[in-house]
């Protein structure tokens, strides 16, 4: 598996765009993930600061205004050389849900998925993430592409192996044609699970074991301090450590992808934790469920 590209291209506000060397070699596709950088938003910026937000917020949010998201897309799709493609973003709803797009067109009000798939030139296939991983995927031969919103429970209802199979019904694909790359997401580093989430994945995968790992940590200077008072005498002998589970959803969509029979070598999956950069990401687990959206994208650039 190779390494996603971190090269910028030359605008001064930094890496607006990160891209996957195994899909930048067929010219005749689009695609990117960007992260939070070269845009016009302002992320929680003190009231002291310049004013001048850089943020790239691409995805509604109470905290900033239609006009800056509007302005953050259309700096996207220019960076992408992409002015002229349709942008198709779903109302997701961490499903299993995946469309088919024929037309060049998108309807609107935007359909609920969290799969879009194509072989139809002009249309830009997106997901709106914030730790969530985008995953997108190309047929080689057939030219066929999609954008995949994976969280755990997409995950766990396998929506990158049904990808596959849609591919395959739909467009004839053979999975060793396909070629797949996952973007930014929260990794395994910060990715702290609770049980359901282990339940659930025991109950449908048989490498569910190897997906989580359980690290164990002292306890932070709040969590002492209220242990103290719940069990006061406790603390008197040696540090107290807790246990967390950690969820490698990279590697669960990884054997996903590799089930369905994509060739390892064909999948890139060393995308950088949006948790562990804020000056990179917006992370949703980080900032506290109020952030900003980055974006998949993948799309068949029209021939003139
Ligand atoms: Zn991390």
């Amino acid at each position: 598996m190779s390494r996603l590209s971190n090269r910028t291209t030359r605008d001064a506000t930094g890496e607006m765009v990160l891209r996957a060397p195994s899909l930048a070699r067929f010219p005749w596709l689009v695609h990117g993930f960007s992260t939070r950088r070269g845009g016009v938003s302002s992320f929680l910026r003190s009231s002291n600061s310049s004013g001048g937000g850089a943020d790239l917020n691409l995805g509604k949010s109470q905290w900033d205004s239609a006009k800056n998201v509007l302005e953050n897309r259309r700096r996207l799709l220019d960076r992408l050389a992409a002015e002229d493609m349709t942008l198709a973003i779903q109302r997701q709803i961490h499903s299993d849900l995946i469309r088919v797009l024929d037309g060049n067109r998108f309807p609107a009000p935007p359909p609920a998925g969290d799969g879009l798939m194509t072989r139809q030139p002009g249309l830009l296939l997106a997901v709106l993430v914030a730790d969530c991983l985008p995953v997108l995927l190309v047929d080689s031969k057939q030219r066929v592409v999609a954008a995949l919103h994976c969280g755990w429970r997409g995950t766990a209802r396998r929506l990158a192996e049904k990808a596959v199979g849609t591919m395959r019904m739909q467009f004839g694909s053979r999975p060793e044609d396909l070629w797949a790359a996952i973007g930014p997401g929260i990794r395994e580093c910060c990715y702290i699970v609770g049980q359901e989430v282990v339940d659930e994945f025991h109950g449908q995968f048989h490498y569910a074991e190897k997906l989580f790992v359980t690290r164990t940590r002292p306890l932070s200077p709040m969590e002492l301090k209220n242990s103290i008072m719940v069990q006061p005498f406790r603390s008197n002998f040696g540090p107290q450590l807790k246990k967390e589970v950690h969820l490698d959803l990279t590697l669960a969509n990884v054997e996903q992808l590799r089930e369905a029979g994509i060739p390892a070598r064909h999948i890139e999956s060393n995308a950088p934790c949006t948790s562990c950069h804020p000056e990179r990401f917006f992370s949703h687990r980080r900032d506290g469920g109020r952030t900003g959206r980055m974006l998949g994208v993948i799309g068949i650039k029209e021939t003139r």
